[in-house]
């Protein structure tokens, strides 16, 4: 039984209904529930999580059964959506922004690597896992399941190969470029899908020397060089993502790359009081805020990353940045580049308000699933 609060949640489609919002569920096991009302009238069916803050996560009206042919059809819509993309790395399934709460399935070429982030839906994992290979056929299926948020669900934290073959390195094409993902221990599925088409929309920008901070496997770095950067200086904390993206300089017949392991806070202070500028800078940092509470701290420190890389602004140089923890909302985020672009001594123009790339969708009335924001700026002065 849904309360009056939980309804007026799921009546403005948001499609979670927290712990306090259900009435007794004590002893339900993880799967799926029916949701009633006050009135005991059918509100639809639900993936439940008895562990989870966010209890139960609405799929579908009462007049539909989810069964197998269900999921096969909610993965098809899904896929059938990103029907355009030209590019072979993309994001098949983006969870509640697909209607497919706590499931994630990315595609890298022929393979495909899926996210099940809840015990409800851990609970139906033979028809999800049906569904993808009847839906996309990949060669392999590996279950990236390693994500910290399953912790909150009491699910094991594993990465697994569902069926087929995976290997170490899959290689994909975004634009012009054939890239290589990670996917059993690169970030998130082995790769930032999420910037896919902004790597490109900076890459037709860039001339000169660029700069990409937070590179990891140089998507930035590499569509500036295809672009017609002279030289990118890409910057990351990892070994490994260095390597990836000498690698894929490589294969890709692109000369100019310049990979720096650094702490990018300590880079970004030094060069900004040294001499070099760039014409492009790509700052594009990890979550900073994990949860409500750090979101002053993570503005604090997006601010003084930002005015370092517009400091480090050739004259007509653009700045793309970028933050991608979700309890950063897009007022906060404008209102630090704002404060940012005011104490950094430059005049700043904005050139452009961006978001993730459309395979990954947000859902209108469920902000949590249009986590990045991010803005092409251009010094004027
Ligand atoms: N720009 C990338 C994605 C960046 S993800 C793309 O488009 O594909 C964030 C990256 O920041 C990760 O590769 C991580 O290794 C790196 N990182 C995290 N903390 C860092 C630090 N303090 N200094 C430098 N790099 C860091």
């Amino acid at each position: 039984m849904v309360t009056p609060k939980g309804l007026g949640r799921l009546r403005r489609g948001h499609p979670w209904v927290y712990r306090s919002d259900l009435g007794r569920h004590e002893g339900l096991e993880a799967g799926l529930i029916a949701l009633v009302d006050g009135k005991g009238k059918g509100l639809g069916t639900a993936l439940f999580s008895p562990h989870s803050e966010i209890r139960a996560r609405w799929l579908a009206p009462p007049s539909a059964s989810v069964d197998a042919a269900w999921w096969t059809a909610a993965v098809r819509a899904a896929a059938e959506r990103r029907a355009g993309i030209a590019d072979t790395g993309y994001r098949v399934a983006h969870a509640e922004g697909d209607g497919l709460p706590s499931l994630v399935v990315d595609r890298y070429g022929d393979i495909a690597v899926a996210q099940l982030l809840s015990a409800g839906l851990e609970s139906v994992r033979g028809q999800v896992v049906d569904a993808i290979r009847a839906v996309l056929a990949p060669r392999g299926l590996l279950l990236r399941n390693d994500a910290a948020v399953r912790q909150l669900e009491r699910l094991p934290r594993e990465t697994t190969l569902s069926f087929g073959d995976v290997p170490e390195r899959v290689p994909y094409t975004e634009g012009a470029l054939t890239l290589d993902a990670a996917p059993w221990k690169g970030q998130k599925t082995g790769a930032y899908l999420d910037q896919r088409e902004n790597h490109e929309v900076v890459g037709r920008l860039a001339r000169g020397r660029c700069l990409d901070v937070f590179c990891y496997h140089g998507g930035f770095a590499l569509q500036m060089l295809k672009g017609g950067a002279r030289e990118v200086v890409a910057l990351d904390s990892s070994t490994e993502a260095l390597l990836v993206a000498e690698e894929s300089a490589r294969r890709n017949r692109l000369k100019g790359l310049v990979p720096v392991e650094a702490n990018a806070f300590d880079w970004l202070r030094e060069a900004a009081a040294g001499r070099e500028r760039y014409d492009v800078v790509v700052l594009d940092p990890p979550a900073f805020a994990k949860d409500r509470r750090s979101v002053e701290g993570a503005l604090a420190g997006y601010k003084e990353l930002n005015i370092r890389a517009l400091r480090l602004l050739a004259r007509g140089g653009h700045l793309f940045t970028a933050s991608c923890s979700y309890h950063v909302h897009r007022g906060d985020f404008f209102g630090m580049l704002t404060d940012a672009a005011a104490d950094s001594g430059r005049r700043i123009q904005i050139v452009e308000i961006r978001g993730a790339s459309p395979d990954h969708p947000e859902m209108i009335t469920c902000p949590e699933t249009g986590y990045l924001k991010a803005a092409l700026l251009r010094a004027i002065d």
